[in-house]
């Protein structure tokens, strides 16, 4: 598999507050319809051009929320 920058969600940490899909510069962040174990819609990944700039990290107040991947192999989801 090609290696890529890509963006991984952990489900159950997001509150949904969407500081990290308007500070993504390249849109790649959504808020999706799916609902986690603690209530809130969570964030999503879709890859339109994710360069790895780490901003949706830094931004993002839950830790372990989000983990930025910068040129690596993603691995099938099992
Ligand atoms: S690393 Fe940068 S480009 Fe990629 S999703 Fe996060 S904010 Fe967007
Ligand atoms: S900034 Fe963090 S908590 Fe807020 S929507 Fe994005 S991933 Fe979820």
């Amino acid at each position: 598999m090609a290696k890529r920058n890509f963006v991984k969600i952990e489900p159950d940490e997001c509150k949904g507050c969407k500081v990290c899909v308007h500070a993504c510069p390249k849109e790649c962040l959504h808020i999706g319809s799916d609902i986690n174990k603690i209530g809130y819609q969570y964030a999503k990944f879709e890859d339109k051009g994710c360069t790895a700039c780490g901003l949706c990290f830094y931004v993002c107040p839950e830790l372990g929320a989000i983990t930025v991947y910068k040129n690596e192999e993603e691995e099938k989801e099992k």
